[in-house]
């Protein structure tokens, strides 16, 4: 029955209590980008741009990026896009922003970071996406990934807004996730990244499959920070989304809608998934399961712990 739900699944998401729930997708290009806005997306919630640039052995053009970047945009003309600046390093190597030996290249130079390599790769890029968003009528959001200090969210934040772009950061190093109300007050919205979240707050590599049990978004300490995040998002009516893995496990999608996270960014085959289960929920029982979940032992009971409060066997 839920397999059938989901095929037949339409947007926009809403939960069985009426209220509409932002689905955005995460895209990497312009057709990616297309596919989404056919599939009931309701714009971009990540543009990973380092994943445009994987094969170039040099620093693309600010003319050439903003080519790029722009067919995103157009694929969604009047919706919001949120654009990531580069993150490169780690999982992701771009030979042009990426340090070559690094003995912990997750803890090393990646995302911001690559700043200290070349800072006017930052501005470069954002000058490429101010480009690109010239003309684009929806809302231009841009964040920054790995983040870590406050005078770094203050930094990218005055770069951003001068470019007449709204500011935001991954909240991915748990430094943001434990002094949110300060970087919240630094940038216009956030977005959680679960995927580094957890790797970072479990100490377990992600990229490690042996690992796979730590690197859970289901760990209560991972639930925990994000609750926090959610809660400090909701007291300063500022747009907390989720775009990691987290976003779309159509139980757990519930369960962040309840912790008070503004919008979820998928990639965009797990949107009908997500939808169809957002509306057989009230808005009470995402609510109800997202305290409850908060006193669970490890990632089984947390799992078990929000089916019960949705109603789902
Ligand atoms: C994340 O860390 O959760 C995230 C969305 O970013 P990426 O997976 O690209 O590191
Ligand atoms: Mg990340």
């Amino acid at each position: 029955r839920s397999r059938a739900e989901t095929r037949h699944w339409q947007g926009p998401a809403r939960l069985a209590s009426g209220e509409e729930v932002e689905l955005l997708a995460n895209v990497q290009d312009g057709p990616g980008a297309q596919k989404a806005a056919e599939a009931y997306a309701q714009g971009v919630g990540l543009f990973r741009t380092e994943l445009c640039f994987l094969d170039s052995t040099k620093e693309p053009t600010c003319a050439e990026q903003a080519e790029k970047y722009s067919r995103v945009f157009a694929a969604f003309p009047d919706q919001k896009v949120v654009t990531r600046t580069l993150d490169a390093g780690s999982d992701k190597p771009i030979s042009w922003a990426t340090l070559e030996e690094e003995a912990n290249p997750a803890l090393g130079v990646r995302g911001l970071r690559t700043t200290g390599i070349d800072e006017d790769l930052f501005t470069r890029q954002l000058d490429a996406i101010a480009q690109a968003s010239r003309g684009h009528q929806g809302k231009n959001w841009v964040m920054v990934p790995m983040v870590s200090t406050l005078s770094e969210a203050k930094w990218v934040a005055k770069l951003i807004r001068e470019r007449g772009l709204t500011a935001g950061i991954m909240v991915e190093v748990p430094a943001a996730a434990i002094m949110i109300d300060q970087f919240l007050a630094e940038v216009d919205f956030v977005s959680i990244g679960t995927n580094d979240l957890s790797q970072y707050v479990m100490a377990a590599d992600r990229m490690n499959a042996n690992l796979a049990t730590y690197t859970d978004p289901w760990q209560p300490a991972v639930l925990t920070l994000i609750s926090r995040v959610a809660a400090t998002g909701v007291r300063l009516q500022k747009p907390v989304g989720v775009c990691g893995e987290a976003a779309a496990d159509p139980i757990l999608a519930c369960v962040l809608i309840g912790m008070g996270v503004t919008s979820l960014s998928m990639a965009t085959s797990a949107i009908p998934s997500v939808g169809s289960q957002l509306g057989q929920v009230t808005k009470e029982q995402c609510e109800r399961a997202a305290q409850e979940i908060l006193t669970a032992q490890d990632s089984g009971d947390a799992r078990n712990i929000a089916r019960r409060a949705l109603g789902i066997n």
